[in-house]
């Protein structure tokens, strides 16, 4: 039977040498033309569990690993299945973002192929474009007119956020984003390729246009690639005569009056120091007005920069406003500190469960938990345990925020970690971030990888050429071909 168009699925309804069933269904029961519907695996003995994770990230994969080991045997038998519907075929785990972009880990090591990492489950490569709760459907996004209808019993949502963009004149035509992996390789790329402008112009106004990089937003993402990049160049113009490492400005431009929001204020207060120390430009309480022609800030300053990358924050994914979910201040799904959604008279809201990035989960006294990886990754599992534990008629438990494990890479070598209520900065730091990042990176296989990406790291010196070429794969051809064809 074939998808529906515009969807990847696994391989149709196929068993496995046992018997057991291995992907799931796509039926055309409520087809009339314009509308698919994906059911569940029947099973004889009917009184199936049909669980729906909508998202594939940190928190969306985690919850689906641990809700597979729990339920194997369920799902083997055909008695419970878990779709999880993710836009992307693979987790991007954005904590090593910075380091794909600084060259220390390979940009494949950061991203977790889902099919391979969750066998019994059905991984839906789709957007879903609105939910229903009250009626337990969910609908995938129409492409070619097609709408596909996704019933099921226990909705997890697990979306996270995207990145929050204000109307800054210039902003769409000039700026970079730094969220995808592909994002990180350009930005990469860019860096180093201003690095050789610099070199080969006579013009000292592009000369130092191409040598200030701005970034918008001081945040985990924010922090971590500048810092990483910094670093990265600073190490690259060891190979370039004509450029000195105080011809290199670099500029983070913060609306608040801190850094890191997401992590504890002593931490955020150490990256602080510590970026000023290498002669960043830190602007806090500031915003930028315009990237047309010169960049402006706020607080007046008008400057020339050929790199404009924002990372200033982020919001809960679009697809919340499109459910009947009750949404809390900020935008985040309102949950209780079970992982269940809150309904309107704060009890659970049966068969709705939410972490992440999009959820707001109670952490006392300090309002609801911070979006970020350590966060999810926790909740998740929690989640995970607390639908097994209430499906089978026991109580859910809370989950308890840790906030003393947060840590952010600064370069090689530099880092500001949490810990034993502490924080600690430098080699020892850094050891510590490497340590807890591989440890949270959901996948043994790119575990091991990014491990290895390190020690050989550590045995040869730094990659720094720019392929920015392999951004534009076709020019080289084409030119051939044009010169050809005159
Ligand atoms: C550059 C960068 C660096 C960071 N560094 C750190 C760090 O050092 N430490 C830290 O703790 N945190 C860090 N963070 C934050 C961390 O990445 C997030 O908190 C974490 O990814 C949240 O996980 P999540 O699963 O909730 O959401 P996400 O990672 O956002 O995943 C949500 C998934 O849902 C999918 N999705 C969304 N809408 C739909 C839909 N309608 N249909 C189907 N799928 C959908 C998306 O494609 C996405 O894959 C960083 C973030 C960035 C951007």
């Amino acid at each position: 039977m074939d998808s529906p168009p515009g969807v990847t699925t696994d391989r149709g309804p196929t068993k496995d040498p046992v018997g057991r069933i291995r992907s799931g269904v796509w039926t055309t029961a409520a087809s009339a033309g314009r509308h698919w519907c994906v059911n569940q695996v029947t099973t004889a003995g009917g009184g199936i569990i049909r669980i729906l994770i909508v998202g594939g990230g940190p928190a969306g994969l985690t919850a689906a690993q641990r809700l597979q080991r729990a339920l194997r045997d369920q799902l083997r038998t055909g008695r419970a299945q878990i779709t999880l519907v993710e836009a992307a075929p693979y987790l991007t785990y954005r904590p090593l973002l910075p380091e794909v972009a600084a060259g220390s880990v390979d940009p494949r090591h950061v991203v977790v192929p889902l099919r391979p990492a969750l066998p019994d489950c059905t991984v839906l490569t789709a957007r879903i474009s609105r939910i229903d709760h009250s009626r337990r459907l969910a609908w995938i996004a129409p492409q070619d007119g097609v709408e596909v209808e996704l019933p099921y019993d226990e909705l997890v949502l697990t979306v996270g956020s995207v990145s929050r963009t204000r109307p800054v004149p210039g902003l769409a035509e000039h700026g970079l984003g730094f969220e995808t992996v592909g994002e990180a390789v350009s930005l990469r790329n860019h860096v180093l390729a201003q690095l050789d402008l610099a070199s080969s112009t006579r013009d000292p106004e592009l000369r130092h246009a191409a040598l200030t990089f701005v970034f918008v937003g001081a945040g985990y993402g924010g922090v971590g690639a500048l810092a990483e990049l910094e670093d990265m160049a600073r190490y690259a113009i060891r190979e370039y005569p004509t450029i000195q490492p105080d011809d290199l400005r670099w500029v983070l431009v913060e609306a608040t009056d801190r850094i890191l929001a997401e992590a504890a204020p002593e931490l955020a207060a150490h990256a602080l120091a510590q970026l000023r120390e290498r002669n960043v430009d830190v602007r806090l309480s500031t915003q930028l007005d315009s990237a047309q022609g010169l960049i402006t800030l706020s607080d007046g300053t008008r400057f020339a920069a050929r790199t404009l990358v924002w990372t200033a924050g982020v919001r809960p994914a679009p697809l919340l406003a499109a459910t009947d979910l009750p949404l809390g201040a900020g935008g985040r799904v309102e949950c209780l500190d079970t992982l269940q959604v809150a309904g309107p008279d704060g009890r659970p809201l049966p068969g709705a469960w939410a972490a992440g990035d999009c959820a707001a989960v109670p952490d006392p006294p300090h309002g609801s938990c911070p979006p970020n990886a350590q966060q999810a990754l926790a909740q998740a599992a929690r989640l995970a345990d607390n639908l097994v534990a209430v499906a089978a008629g026991r109580p859910a438990q809370a989950y308890l925020p840790e906030r003393t494990l947060a840590s952010a890479s600064l370069g090689l070598h530099r880092a500001v970690a949490h810990t034993g209520g502490r924080s600690r900065t430098g080699r020892r730091a850094w050891l510590l971030h490497r340590a807890r990042t591989l440890r949270r990176l959901p996948s043994t296989d790119r575990r091991i990888r990014v491990l290895a990406d390190w020690l050989l790291g550590a045995l040869f010196s730094r990659e720094v050429a720019s392929l920015a070429a392999v951004e534009h794969p076709r020019a080289e051809f084409r030119a051939a071909v044009g010169e050809h064809d005159h």
